[in-house]
């Protein structure tokens, strides 16, 4: 325990110990053992962030930086990213036990969010109106919403990160980033970046720490103006509340349930291919894992043949290895509810075609693993086919009409995303109007982009991040009216 880093948070530019001068450990996935001490903020803590995000926000250093210097330090900082690119996403690994190939390819694209909303900071304008009334000059100015709370999880962490950093610094705000305990190394070795890049002390802070101890103190906190959070339903309503107390704006993204559609005139190799990046790329966990795969009925027996084909051919393993097609289980939590509901699925009359089982295999090392599993005569209201697993557990639902796989996509409280795999303009076209989720994906499956808005229908969120609008979020408006006639209405009737 002696040999561990004792990691320092981020405030006012200063590295910190945390006031309850404790700290707790980070554990690697893979070998199951702690790698790294964090720092356990607390309310002190998160009241010494705030204040220097405040401060930031009024200060000249930040607040009278033109549009366009601010836009250079998003970009002085995605090159910073594009450097320490290996380094980060070799500490993501280590921490939260993705692969290795997953997180170096969403390391070299963070930088583009950085670029694209740098380069959008210098275009937000308001807009003169021709207002209905004489003699006054009526324009709107889009203006900062003051300090950010960003709460971020585990799975993605410097990618659902910079989701929110980028246009909320874009849009000329200041940040208190509190990181998942679960992953919070590789946002302090991010927060350094921001030194670097030439931020304000202030800017951006980072405490890190426990949902109920940092979390919570942060959200209500009377001096934050905004909350953005990504995380699980549950964990989402709670925050939605307590920010709605302090009548906070808000974005929310959340978890899902999505469904993976592949109709009888699909390409059948290239959906198989699809459903299974959908499922078990990521481990499943991933917030748009596609953990139902809705299967036309003529090609139910040859479709799921092919799948449990290529899914048995998953290679797992250490995750620090390019080879490695299915890592660990993040969390021990999350090991035994996956397992949970293997079990509850089995109990249920699913049943299990793959997997359904701790991973035994040497390569598998002292890692919370868990098998890739596919169950079949999944019933839609069977509690495997409406609830977030966040593992590598697939249920095949077959379906007969059109009609049907809408009916059962849509049966859900998520809505957060969905995949169609079909030959037909029609159908393609009909099924992406049809489907209550925030991202239609046809004939591919797991493509986001910096340009494209990202966000969930029903419980899967609130919001949108990513693409040209996701900088809104972080604006409000200002209606500006100018007497330009000179000449004084009465005082006594609305102008
Ligand atoms: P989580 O909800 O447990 O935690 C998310 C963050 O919230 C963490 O930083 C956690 O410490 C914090 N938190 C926990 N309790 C809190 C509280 N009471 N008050 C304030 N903050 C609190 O989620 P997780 O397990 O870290 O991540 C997995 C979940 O995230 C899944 O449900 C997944 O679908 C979802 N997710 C959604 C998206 C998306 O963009 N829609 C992306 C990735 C993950």
């Amino acid at each position: 325990m002696s040999e561990l880093k004792k990691h320092r948070m981020l405030i006012a530019g200063q590295w910190v110990e945390p006031a309850s001068a404790t700290w707790f450990e980070s554990v690697n996935p893979y070998t199951a053992a702690p790698w790294a001490l964090i720092p356990r903020g607390n309310r002190e803590d998160v009241d010494s962030a705030v204040a220097a995000a405040k401060s930031a926000f009024y200060g000249d250093a930040w607040h009278k930086l033109t549009a366009t210097a601010r836009g250079a330090l998003l970009f002085k900082l995605a090159d910073l990213i594009a450097a320490d690119a290996a380094k980060l996403s070799e500490i993501e690994t280590t921490d939260n036990g993705k692969l290795i190939a997953e997180m170096r390819g969403q390391l070299n694209y963070i930088p583009q969010w950085f670029r694209y909303f740098g380069g959008l900071a210098d275009k937000i304008e308001g807009r003169v109106i021709p207002i209905d009334k004489p003699g006054v000059f009526n324009f709107t100015r889009e203006e900062p919403l003051g300090v950010v709370a960003a709460v971020t999880p585990w799975n993605s962490p410097l990618l659902l990160a910079a989701w929110k950093l980028a246009p909320a610094l874009a849009a000329g705000n200041t940040v208190v980033w509190k990181p998942s305990e679960f992953s919070s190394v590789s946002a302090l070795a991010f927060g350094e970046l921001f030194e670097r890049a030439g931020f304000p002390p202030g800017v951006v802070n980072i405490v890190t720490g426990f949902g109920g101890e940092v979390g919570e103190p942060l959200i209500s906190h009377r001096d934050v103006a905004k909350v953005a959070f990504t995380g699980g339903d549950k964990t989402g309503e709670h925050v939605y509340q307590l920010a709605a107390r302090g009548l906070k704006h808000v974005t929310l993204e959340l978890g899902g349930k999505s469904a993976n559609i592949v109709f009888d005139d699909a390409e059948i190799d290239q959906a198989v291919k699809g459903v299974v990046s959908g499922i078990f790329a990521a481990t499943g966990q991933t917030c748009i894992a596609g953990s139902r795969a809705l299967i036309h009925r003529p090609i139910l027996d040859r479709f799921t043949d092919e799948l449990l084909a290529l899914a048995k051919t998953a290679k797992m393993g250490d995750p620090l290895d390019m080879g490695t097609q299915v890592g660990p289980i993040t969390t021990r939590p999350q090991y035994d509810k996956v397992l949970d509901y293997i079990r509850i699925a089995k109990a249920e009359g699913a049943v299990c075609r793959l997997g359904g089982a701790p991973a035994q295999r040497p390569e598998c090392g002292s890692g919370w693993f868990v098998e890739p599993t596919i169950f079949t005569g999944v019933k839609p209201e069977m509690r495997i086919a409406q609830e977030e697993v966040f593992g590598p557990v697939l249920s095949i639902i077959p379906f007969d009409t059109e009609d049907d796989a809408v009916g059962i996509a849509n049966g859900t409280v998520y809505g957060l995303a969905a995949g169609v795999w079909t030959k037909s303009i029609r159908r393609a076209l009909s099924m992406s109007e049809r489907l209550e989720a925030g991202t239609v994906w046809v004939n591919t499956y797991r493509a986001v982009s910096y340009m494209s808005p990202f966000g969930g229908y029903k419980r899967s969120g609130i919001g949108r991040e990513s693409g040209i609008d996701a900088i809104r979020e972080y604006l409000q408006t200002k209606s500006v009216w100018i007497d330009i006639a000179g000449n004084a209405p009465n005082p006594f009737v609305m102008r």
